[in-house]
């Protein structure tokens, strides 16, 4: 049975370059590149060239970029330093309501455990995230503001560089984070466009390895490591460094960079030819807006529940998601914040694509999907 995998915001299939960078660190340069001698050379000039490279990408200097084992680890030590290094007298974090765990559950340990004040900001009644409602919530008693540039269940596209350039303006001293995780290699994620002190990516969303990520940390920001041991990575991030899996996503980002523009257009045409072949179903009715990012398109099917949907779906091999992969079923709110109501929100479906996606697949999910309301109403 064919498989049709329209799960890419849960992972991606690592792609020909990252396999083969990661086969010849396996097999060639395995050295630690800690090591004095020619194996920890060759070591140390495989992850050199992924700095490189994921540098370029993000617009920013080589000694701004760390490697970690994930976007998450990424946000605990961008949110946990700037809590630890500026969060002294100001204690008061802004945020949206639509985060992905990752930002949430850090930003709810630094309020239970060190008395932050969160401030989440919600979208207006239309379901869409103004940069000024952000400003709105700055003052001087602010340390941060964390915002994801492309939701993860949704596609949700918030104005980040509007937010953090009118803030930056008005109040210098705020530190800024984006979660560009959905983001990177999708649409432009550079540093200094963007007004970000940090920003985290994840390895894994871009068919590179999974347990491989990146934080760019503004040149002066303050930083406090997480894990301690080595000098490894400037004595922020201690540990043998991953040559394998840091050299795939140089690899990935390397030869996925040129045309970056020409996959989503692909995409976005896959996009709209699902949501067009969707709007002839009855009972199904799309959750993301028009201008979301084409990479994800989240649907509810009245009446059925998403675990059910999901798993006939897969019983026909199409691979789609219940909402936030992390979150494994349980409800994470935000399909309801942007706009669904709680009995809706039981039956949403995840649609999410790569440039490896075809017509095919949506062709085989739509089919799967009326199959399944006819089989499923019915029994
Ligand atoms: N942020 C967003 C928006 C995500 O979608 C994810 C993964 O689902 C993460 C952060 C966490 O990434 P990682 O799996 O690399 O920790």
């Amino acid at each position: 049975m064919p498989i049709h995998y329209l799960d890419n915001a849960a992972t991606t299939k690592p792609c020909k370059a990252a396999v083969d960078a990661m086969m010849r660190c396996f097999s060639e340069h395995y050295g630690n590149p800690s090591s004095l001698h020619k194996a920890g050379l060759l070591a140390q000039q495989e992850t050199d060239h992924a700095r490189v490279v994921l540098a370029s990408a993000l617009g920013c200097d080589t000694r701004e970029i760390i490697f970690t084992s994930c976007a998450t680890e990424s946000t605990n030590m961008a949110l946990r330093s700037t809590a630890a290094a500026y969060g002294r007298r100001r204690k008061k974090i802004i945020t949206s309501a639509v985060e992905h765990a990752s930002v949430k559950k850090t930003l709810a340990y630094l309020s239970d455990s060190e008395g932050f004040e969160i401030v989440e900001v919600k979208p207006d009644e239309t379901g869409t995230y103004r940069a000024i409602d952000f400003l709105k919530e700055c003052d001087d008693n602010t340390v941060m503001i964390s915002m994801m540039m492309v939701n993860n269940e949704t596609g949700h596209v918030l104005p980040v560089k509007e937010a953090f350039s009118m803030i930056k303006r008005k109040f210098p001293h705020v530190i800024t984070h984006c979660d560009a995780v959905q983001a990177f290699m999708k649409y432009p994620v550079k540093a200094n466009a963007l007004c970000a002190d940090f920003i985290s990516i994840s390895g894994h969303k871009v068919h590179a390895a999974k347990g491989v990520g990146t934080l760019y940390a503004r040149k002066g920001v303050k930083l406090r490591a997480l894990i301690f041991g080595g000098k490894q990575e400037r004595e922020l991030r201690a540990g043998t460094e991953s040559v394998p899996l840091i050299a795939g996503f140089g690899a990935t980002v390397e030869a996925l960079s040129s045309d970056i523009e020409k996959r989503f257009n692909y995409v976005k045409e896959l996009n709209i030819s699902l949501r067009e072949r969707l709007m002839q179903l009855d009972g199904v009715r799309i959750i993301s807006p028009e201008n979301a990012s084409p990479y994800v398109l989240s649907i509810v099917v009245s009446n059925i529940r998403s675990e059910i949907m999901l798993h006939y779906l897969e019983a026909r091999g199409v691979y789609v998601s219940s909402g936030s992969a992390c979150s494994k079923g349980a409800g994470s709110g935000v399909p309801e914040i942007f706009g669904a109501s709680s009995k809706e929100a039981d039956s949403v479906l995840r649609i999410s694509f790569s440039s490896e996606n075809t017509l095919e697949d949506v062709c085989a999910l739509v089919d799967g999907i009326a199959a399944g309301q006819k089989e499923i109403m019915h029994n």
